[in-house]
This record gives C-alpha cells, structure tokens and sequence, in this order.
C-alpha cells in the first residue's frame, strides 16, 4: 500500500514499510510503504503546484465537488466502514458511525460561501471603499491518529478543501487503507489533481511535513507528547498549528442521578470503541453513597457484553494492535498491585467471530472495571486508551471539581444530575472543552468546534465550525478607491479619513 499524490496511486520508494494487522485474527494482511522525505516532498509540490488553480476556481464549482464528494460518500461509507473495521478492529455500528459524523463536516463545508463572506464598508472616506476577504493559506497538512481513520481526516479536510486550500494527509500508519480510500473518492468527486494527497509513514514524514516551507499549516490529533511536539516543532517553522492531544475523560455522578442511566452510559462511553476514543470515559468520579450501588450496576452490564470481530454482532471489537493490548494489560496489572480492586476482569478474555474464521491470536481484552482507584494511581494519572474504567470515590460536588480541574487533560467530561442547578454549575466551574449533561460523550456538531482545554489541545483553534474555517482562512483588508482617483497631488502624511 502506497501513497497518493497528484491524482495516481504511488508505489512507496523509501525502502521502509510497516505491516498491518487485522486485530480480531493477529493477521498481518499488508504492508504499508513509509514514505522518507524525498516522497514527501513529491507530495508536497504537488499540493503546492494545485494550489493557485484550485484557489481561483469559483465558490460554486469548489462546493458542487464537495457536495459530489458527499453524495458518494453517503452512498458507498458502508464500505469506508469495512475497511476502518479490518484494520482498526472496532465493530461495524461503530466504524459506520464515525464515518457519519466525518460526513456532517462535508456537509457543513458544502455551505462555506456563507461562511467566507467578508464585510464591507462604504465610503470610509470620501470616495474610498474598505472591505474584508477570508483567503485561504496554501498547501495544509493533516496528521490523523489510528482511532478515527475516516472521522479525524475529514474534521478537516472538508473546510480546507472547501476554503480554497490544498491538502497532504499523514494518516496513521496502522490503519492507512481509509485515507486512500478517500482520496478515490475525492478524484471520482472531480477534485483536481494534487489538491488531497495521501503521503503514509510515522516520524520520518512528520517531520518532513513539519520543516516542508511549503507547507503553512498543520492540523494535528494524537497523543499529548506528540502534539506538544508538532505545535512546538511546526510553529518554530512559522506555520499555523493546531494540535489536539490526549485526554482522561471524567463523568461524575451526583447523589441524586438515574443510577440506570448514569450506568448505561459508563458501560457505552468506558468500552465503546474498545475504550480507543479520545472522548471515551475513563474515569467515573462517584459523588457522596451511590458507589456501591453505582459499581453494581456498571459491574453488571459490562459482564453482558459481547467481545468479538467487529464484522459480526458483537458490541465491543479487540485493541489495535498486540503491543497495544499488552501496554493496556499491563496497566490493569500496576492499578491491581498499587491497591485498585478490579470489578471485572478483562485480562483473559477472548474473542469469538460470527463467521467462521480462527480469531484465537486475535489481541482481545475484555472490558474492566476498577474500584477504588486514588489519583495518586498510575490507573487514574495516565491515558490507559483501553476498555479501562476507573471509579474515584469522592465525598461531595466540590471533591469531583477540584479532581477534574487539577487534572492535566481538559478534552471532555460529563455530569449525570436531575438537579439542573447543580449541572449549570458544573458547566461553568469546570476547565475542559467539551461538557455533557446526561450525555456521556459530547462531541459537538460539525457546525459547533471540536476541542480540549490544557493538555488536550495545543494551539487556541478549535477544529471544524466556524473555528476551522477560521483556522485554515486569512483575512485580507482592501481599501479601494475608484472615483476620482486624482488624489490632490503628492502628500507624504499619514492617510486620514476625511
Ligand atoms: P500518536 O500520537 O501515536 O500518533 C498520532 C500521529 O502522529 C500518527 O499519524 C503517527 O504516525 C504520528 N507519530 C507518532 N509518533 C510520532 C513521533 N514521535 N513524531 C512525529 N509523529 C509521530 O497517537 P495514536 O496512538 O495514533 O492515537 C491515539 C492518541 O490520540 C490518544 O492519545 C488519543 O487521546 C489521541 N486522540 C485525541 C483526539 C482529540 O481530539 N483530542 C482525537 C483522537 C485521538
């Protein structure tokens, strides 16, 4: 599997390539080309050479693409979702669902030309019009983690694409088929070449990315190490950055919350997704006596659920890869011995498939639940990204403010109350980006912006809404003067308005 750039398919030339696993068998099912910087830098130049072309085509004909792009995607995501689930290992509901939230960020950028108007002001001197237009920044990259391989891209390649811009994707290298997958479809469109480019590989491209002078912009989602490294590596070569980072997401869970609810939604948002979302839940903070009861029933809907291949009827898929399963045991093993007691196990549990394919070196971990984790744990301090759901016993409201806001990571929480003071409260007090309300995970619509507070976001611009075309526009102001262009003669004092 290679690259592609300018329109075409690029076999990889560096030498180096990775394999790719299907999760649910152990599989290695292809190889993967890294790209050195010499591809890169093909990829680039052929982002930089669409650029001038794709900027001076019409608003119209720039959304009609975006709206093909739409249609196709609409009609075929089922199998975007099959690819996402080969190689991620998520189950089939789940992969066709973050195909369709990518899609509500084409169809928010299929309405762009509302977005990009300027303003305008007449007669701001006598005769002298001034005006304001958003242009867009040139050849943009995009670096995406393995858990969203569809979703993550389109955040944002729809508005930069829609804006005007021309755009090299750097997926990851364990699920690389999505992004290819889409840029055919993006030529099927009638996209021009070289205006969506796919280069794949690891540090080696990103880094070429990050030092390309071509290149004015970086949108980046993955780890908070990395990202505190692209931003601090990609501004320092004068781009725009923006850099979304890791996450421990905290729900907590009043006195007086539907414990039914409250738990329905733990079990949904801790082991979603195998707990690989930036917005899983991963902390569940218990307020006041509800614990007990709280943990009972948390225990006892993650017993019922479904491990196995994403392809059948299961509810929750196995981890990406098998060095990853291993860190997340591991991480089961340190909470037990630093004193964490563990509900429920996940550690040896297997996978089963509806059809009849040998998922024995599948890399499986059962759903598991930790009670009375302490913050002073590893469990609660690091990002698992596993199906790891630690409860933090607090006594009041205070408590589980005070935990969420001295944490490092600000990505996203919840709160399950009936009071609707006590949520007003919580909404205001809290330092993170995102907050649910009896919802556990709230992503925001395409035309809301997606993004953390503290660690969980590098840069102030948050991705998609009127935030990401914000983010991949500049504003030009004109001043024009048209009547009577004579202007009196030479006069070397500051211009005035009279
Ligand atoms: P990662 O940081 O390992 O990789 C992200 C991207 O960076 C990949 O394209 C990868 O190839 C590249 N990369 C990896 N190591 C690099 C290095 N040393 N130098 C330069 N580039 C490097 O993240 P991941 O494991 O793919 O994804 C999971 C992480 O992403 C989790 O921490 C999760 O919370 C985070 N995430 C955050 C959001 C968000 O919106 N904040 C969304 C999804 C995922």
């Amino acid at each position: 599997m290679g690259h592609w750039i300018a329109g075409t398919d690029r076999p990889g030339n560096s030498g180096r390539t990775a394999p790719v696993t299907d999760p649910a068998t152990g599989r290695v099912t292809g190889a993967v080309a890294m790209a050195g910087p010499e591809e890169v830098r093909t990829a680039v130049a052929a982002a930089s050479a669409a650029f001038p072309a794709w900027r001076d085509t019409s608003l119209s004909r720039r959304t009609a693409i975006v709206f093909r792009f739409r249609e196709l995607l609409n009609a075929r995501k089922g199998e975007l979702a099959q690819l996402i689930t080969a190689e991620h290992g998520k189950v089939f509901s789940d992969a066709l669902g973050e195909v369709s939230r990518g899609q509500e960020v084409v169809e928010f950028a299929c309405g762009i030309p509302h977005l990009l108007e300027g303003g305008f002001t007449q007669n701001v001197s006598t005769g002298v019009d001034a005006y304001s237009v958003h242009a867009p920044l040139g050849p943009v990259a995009i670096i995406s983690p393995f858990n969203f391989p569809a979703m993550v891209p389109m955040w944002f390649f729809p508005i930069a694409i829609a804006t005007g811009n021309t755009v090299v994707l750097k997926p990851s290298e364990k699920d690389p088929s999505a992004a290819l997958w889409m840029a055919r479809l993006w030529t099927e469109a009638g996209l021009p070449a070289g205006v969506f480019n796919v280069v794949q590989g690891d540090k080696e491209s990103v880094d070429a990315l990050l030092t390309d002078p071509e290149i004015t912009a970086i949108s980046f989602v993955g780890s908070t190490p990395i990202a505190e490294y692209v931003y601090a590596s990609g501004t320092a070569t004068g781009k725009r950055v923006q850099a979304l980072g890791g996450a421990k997401n905290h729900a907590v869970i009043l006195p007086d919350a539907d414990l039914d609810l409250a738990a329905d939604a733990l079990v949904s948002a801790g082991y979603g997704s195998a707990g690989e979302r930036c917005m899983a839940i991963s902390v569940a903070v218990a307020v006041g006596d509800i614990a007990d009861d709280l943990v009972a029933r948390v225990a006892q809907r993650t017993r019922g659920l479904r491990i196995g291949d994403g392809h059948g009827e299961a509810d929750m898929g196995p981890l990406v890869t098998r060095g990853h399963r291993d860190k997340v045991a591991g991480a089961i093993d340190i909470a037990e011995g630093e004193g964490a007691r563990v509900v429920v196990d996940g550690r040896a549990a297997t996978g089963t498939s509806d059809a009849d394919i040998d998922v024995s070196q599948g890399f499986w971990l059962g759903p598991t639940l930790l009670d009375h984790v302490t913050p002073a744990m590893a469990a609660y301090r690091e990002e698992i990204f596993g199906p790891v759901l630690a409860v933090v016993r607090v006594a009041g409201y205070e408590q589980a403010l005070e935990l969420i806001n001295s944490n490092p990571y600000g990505n996203g929480t919840a709160i399950f109350t009936r009071d609707g003071g006590a949520a007003r409260r919580f909404q205001y007090e809290v330092e993170v980006g995102m907050v649910g309300i009896n919802v556990p995970i709230p992503v925001p619509m395409a035309y809301y912006s997606f993004g953390g507070w503290k660690s969980s976001l590098f840069g102030d611009t948050h991705a998609h809404g009127v935030q990401g075309v914000h983010f991949f526009t500049r504003t030009k102001a004109v001043t024009s003067r048209w009547l009577d262009p004579s202007h009196g003669g030479l006069h070397l004092g500051f211009p005035r308005n009279d």
